[in-house]
C-alpha cells in the first residue's frame, strides 16, 4: 500500500471514532521520515556496560542542575507531592534523564514519525498507526496544534517522554489552565509523570532500593527480579543494607544484580516496578533511583563495578545462545536477547559447571565454551 493510500486508511479509521475533519486535515502533505525509518531498523551493535550508562545519566551536569531546579520549582514539587505522594527527587531525576529538564524533548514531527513507523516501520508498525491515531485525538482535544506537537523519533513527547496512548490515559492539566501542555509547562509536565507512577502503583512510604551486601554463603538463585520477598526475609538470610539499617518490613523486593554476583547488589522494591512501566530498561531504573539519592543528599554506590566483566553484546549473546542451546540448555530462540528463559539457561549451565549461579552473561561466561566444549548433563 502507497503512503498516500496508507494515510486515507489512518483517516478513515479515525473519522469513525468521531475525530473532525479540521483535526484529520493534518495529515495532508506528510511525508515518511526516512531518518525515522532508519532509527527503527537499526540493530544495537552493543550494549554499554551498566557502569558506563550510569556515568552519562549520573553526569556532574545533571546531577548539579537537578539540585537547582528542585529548589527553584520548590512550590511546585510541594504540590505534586502533596497530591499524588510521589517523590520529588524522583520526579527530577526523571525530568533529567528524559530531556535534561526540558531542554532535549525531541524535534521531530510526531505526527509525521509515527505515521512513518505505521506504514514501514518493520516490528513497530502496529505501534505506529495505534498511536497515530492516540495523537491525533491529543489534538482534536485541543491540548496541543499538530505543528507544535514534536517528540523523539518514536513519538515519545513533551518534558517527561510520554507515547501519545500514556498521555491520553495519564497526562493531566496540573496548573489547570484548560490544557495539558508536558511540552511547555513543567507542572503539567511533572505532575503527568507524578500521576503515571501513582497509578502505576508507587508507594510513598517506601524508597525505590538499597545498596546491599550479601553474606558469603549466599544462593545466587534467589538474585531474580521474578522472585520477591518481604524486607524481613531477605534480613533473615544476612542481606545487609550498605548504609543505615535495612527495615524490618513486609514491603516486598527482589535483588537485582546489575553486573553479575561481583558487582553491587540491590534490592528493589515495588517503587522500581513502577519505574519499568516508565521504561522497561532495568538499568534506566536503577539510574533513576540513583540519581534520585544523590538529589535527597546520598553518596552513591559503594560496591565496585567488576570491570573486567562487561556484558555480552547481541551478536555475541547469539553466539553464547547458541553453545548453550547445543549444550542442551535451552535458551528459547537465538536472538541476542537476555530473556528470562536465556538467563534460566545460564544459570542451570553454572550450576552443572560448579560456577556462582547469577545468570549473567559476560564475556568470561563466553569464554568457557571456547576453553572446553560444554557437555548436557548426563
Ligand atoms: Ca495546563
Amino acid at each position: 500500500m502507497s503512503f498516500a493510500a496508507w494515510l486515507a486508511d489512518v483517516k478513515q479509521e479515525a473519522r469513525q471514532q468521531g475525530l473532525s475533519e479540521e483535526t484529520l486535515s493534518s495529515l495532508d502533505g506528510l511525508s515518511i521520515d526516512t531518518e525515522v525509518l532508519r532509527r527503527a531498523t537499526r540493530q544495537p551493535e552493543y550494549i554499554r556496560p551498566p557502569w558506563a550508562y550510569l556515568d552519562t545519566m549520573l553526569s556532574p551536569i545533571r546531577k548539579r542542575r537537578g539540585k537547582t531546579m528542585l529548589s527553584k520549582h520548590k512550590p511546585l514539587f510541594d504540590k505534586i507531592e502533596a497530591r499524588y505522594g510521589v517523590d520529588r527527587h524522583i520526579l527530577a531525576a526523571i525530568w533529567g534523564i528524559e530531556t535534561n529538564f526540558g531542554d532535549q524533548q525531541g524535534n521531530m514531527l510526531v505526527l509525521r514519525s509515527l505515521a512513518s513507523l505505521g506504514h514501514q516501520g518493520g516490528r513497530r508498525t502496529k505501534f505506529g498507526r495505534q498511536q497515530l491515531l492516540a495523537a491525533l485525538t491529543i489534538i482534536e482535544n485541543g491540548d496541543i496544534a499538530a505543528a507544535r506537537m514534536f517528540g523523539s523519533w518514536a513519538g515519545a513527547m513533551g518534558q517527561t517522554q510520554f507515547i501519545p496512548t500514556t498521555y491520553q490515559a495519564y497526562a493531566v492539566d496540573f496548573d489547570g489552565d484548560g490544557k495539558r501542555d508536558i511540552w511547555h509547562n513543567a507542572g503539567d509536565a511533572l505532575g503527568s509523570a507524578a500521576h503515571y507512577l501513582q497509578i502505576s502503583g508507587w508507594r510513598g512510604d517506601v524508597p525505590w532500593g538499597y545498596e546491599v551486601t550479601l553474606p558469603p554463603d549466599f544462593d545466587f538463585k534467589q538474585a531474580d527480579m521474578n522472585i520477591s520477598k518481604t524486607l524481613k526475609k531477605w534480613r533473615k538470610a544476612g542481606v545487609r543494607a550498605v548504609s543505615g539499617a535495612l527495615p524490618n518490613s513486609k514491603a516486598r523486593a527482589a535483588l537485582f544484580l546489575p553486573a553479575g554476583y561481583r558487582g553491587p547488589a540491590f534490592l528493589v522494591t515495588d517503587n522500581f516496578r513502577a519505574l519499568l512501566r516508565y521504561n522497561t530498561a532495568h538499568a534506566y531504573a536503577l539510574a533513576v533511583g540513583l540519581l534520585s539519592d544523590f538529589y535527597r543528599g546520598g553518596g552513591g554506590i559503594k560496591a565496585s563495578w567488576p570491570l573486567d566483566a562487561r556484558p555480552l553484546h547481541p551478536s555475541e549473546l547469539k553466539t553464547l545462545q547458541q553453545h548453550l542451546t547445543k549444550a542442551g540448555y535451552d535458551t528459547g530462540g537465538i536472538d541476542g536477547i537476555l530473556g528470562h528463559t536465556t538467563r534460566a539457561a545460564i544459570r542451570r549451565f553454572q550450576i552443572d559447571k560448579g560456577f556462582v549461579p547469577d545468570g549473567y552473561a559476560s564475556t568470561g561466561l563466553l569464554t568457557q565454551f571456547t576453553l572446553d566444549n560444554a557437555k548436557p548433563p548426563q
